[in-house]
This record gives C-alpha cells, structure tokens and sequence, in this order.
C-alpha cells in the first residue's frame, strides 16, 4: 500500500459521477477509523490535516502514522494538507511526504492568490504532488480563520485562476460554510454557479469544503451525556449527492466526524463509570467514525467499490 496523489482519484470520480471523501484526522482512531471504513465499503480516500493538526500530531508522526496503518490496513490513500497557510507550510508538508496540498490563497487580492497557488503549483509538481486552491470565501471559521459572509465563486474568475495557475482542483463557494453552526434558515447551494464552472472548465475537479451534515442525533447524543451544544443545520445529504454527481470530486467532512466521535466517548464514559481503560472509551470513538464514515460513503459520495 501507498500514498498517493488525487489524481487517478479525481479522473475515475469525475467520469463516475461520485466524489472522494476528505476527512479530517489529528490521532490514530480517527485514521484507523476512516480507513476501516473504506477498506469495508472499497472506497477510495483522502486523509486530510491542517495546519493544527499537524501542530498537535506533529508532522514526521502524522505521515509516518497515515503510512504505517494504510499499508497495516490495506488501502492506499492520499495524504493531504487541509488549508495551507502559505508556501512554506505547503513546502514543509511535501518535504515530509504529503501527496496533495492546499494552498488556501481565498482572502489574499485574486492577484496574490493567483502568484502563491502557482508558486505552490510549481514546487509541489516536481515532486508529483497535486494541489487544491481556494477561489471565493466560505463563511464560517476554519482554523484561524472566520467570516461572516459568503463571497460566491465568480465563474470567469474561476476559468483565468486554473488556466493561469496550472492548478489540479479547486475549492469554491456556493454556499457550504464551515463549522457546526452553517444555516439560521434553510440550506441553500447556488448550483447555477457549479453548472456555470463546469460547463467553462469540463473535466476539471471542483471541491467543497464546509459540507458536514450536522448530524442531530449526534448533537442529541452529546447533549444528553452532558454537552452543550447549541442547535445546529448541516447541508442536507440530497444536495451534496446532486453536487457529487455534477463537477465536485472532492467533498471535506470534518465537523460530522468531530460530532460523532465526541458523542460516542460522552455515552460510552457515562454507562460506563469504573472504565478507565483509554482503548474501551476512545475504541467506542473510532467505531463511531468508522459507522459515520461508512454511511458518507454510501448517501453522500457515492464511492463504494471505487478502489
Ligand atoms: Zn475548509
């Protein structure tokens, strides 16, 4: 088993009308967890980190880890740097062995973008390494960064960035946010805008980020094990199906996984009060990504049998 770029991935999910899952991982039953998952539904993945995670894991443990238990477990998969910051950190990832990049360029001036993404481009494709950019801002807080509003992707900015940039995916906004706290009202994605990109840029794989569903029952579950999180609406699973089967190939999901595996440890160490074995609490974790990830892989990506 290996790690390995998107872009085989992206080509087959792409012509299948099925997207990737990106999920995001900081520990060792978070990774087992998702790649159980795929080995059982034979699907194809993207292992994702961002900037705090690769803080909290470190860098030479995390890729040695996401290595160690692709080939332990038997599926290959990309390793991936979840919004890179700037050139170094997106450098720093491919020296340590990273097979994909984010260079997250979307709050710079579009020319500033623009000049970072292909320096990143230019780099990382010496060492066949793919790379995903961010054109259009997301509302919602990812990392270190928030905002408040949506700033929709322009589609003629969109073709001038990829042909400009020599670019391999790229994320945009139509409406997805991040976190757990997406929509006061109903769910809206402005699929005019991903038809409009798709039609100028065919074949060319899009990206969503910020499109967890918020599961209630696991918001439920925390919150009666003593949480307090406040009500929250995801992107509805229709929609994101509908986007898998148009342009995106790659979906990010991370607050669901977050959600599912704090609710699990919550119930597991409230029924069970004299266990302070780590496996025994943390192992109902991992089961719980393992089940969540399962059913992305079926209702949302459509990737089963994709390997
Ligand atoms: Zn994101």
């Amino acid at each position: 088993m290996a790690l390995i770029n998107t872009k085989e991935m992206f080509k087959k999910a792409y012509e299948g009308g099925y997207s990737i899952g990106a999920f995001n991982i900081s520990n060792l039953e978070q990774l087992q967890g998702v790649l159980e998952a795929c080995k059982e539904k034979k699907s194809a993945v993207i292992i994702q980190a961002s900037k705090s995670a690769i803080n909290y894991a470190g860098i030479n443990t995390l890729v040695a880890l996401v290595k160690a238990a692709s080939d332990e477990i038997g599926v290959d998969c990309a390793l991936h740097l979840d919004h890179g910051p700037n050139f170094e950190m997106a450098k720093k990832c491919i020296d340590a062995g990273f097979t994909s990049v984010m260079i997250d360029g979307s709050h710079l001036d579009y020319e500033e973008n623009v000049a970072i993404t292909k320096q990143v481009v230019e780099y990382a494709h010496k060492f066949n390494v793919s790379v995903e950019a961010e054109l259009g801002v997301l509302a919602g807080t990812e990392d270190d960064v928030t905002s408040d509003v949506h700033k929709y992707t322009d589609p003629e900015q969109a073709v001038d960035f990829v042909n400009r940039t020599g670019v391999d995916s790229l994320a945009i906004a139509i409406g997805t946010s991040h976190g757990a706290f997406k929509f006061k009202g109903e769910a809206k994605l402005r699929f005019d805008i991903l038809e409009e990109i798709q039609s100028k840029l065919p074949g060319f794989p899009i990206v969503l980020h910020g499109a967890s569903a918020v599961d209630q029952k696991a918001v439920a579950t925390c919150n009666e094990f003593g949480g307090d999180i406040a009500g929250a609406k995801g992107v509805p699973v229709e929609m994101l199906r509908k986007a898998s089967s148009m342009a995106v190939c790659k979906i990010n999901m991370d607050t669901d996984l977050r959600l599912c595996m704090t609710a699990a440890l919550r119930k597991f160490l409230a029924e069970n009060p004299t266990v302070f074995d780590p496996r025994k609490y943390i192992g109902a974790g991992r089961d719980a990504i393992q089940a969540v990830v399962e059913s992305k892989i079926e209702d949302v990506l459509g990737s089963a049998n994709s390997l």
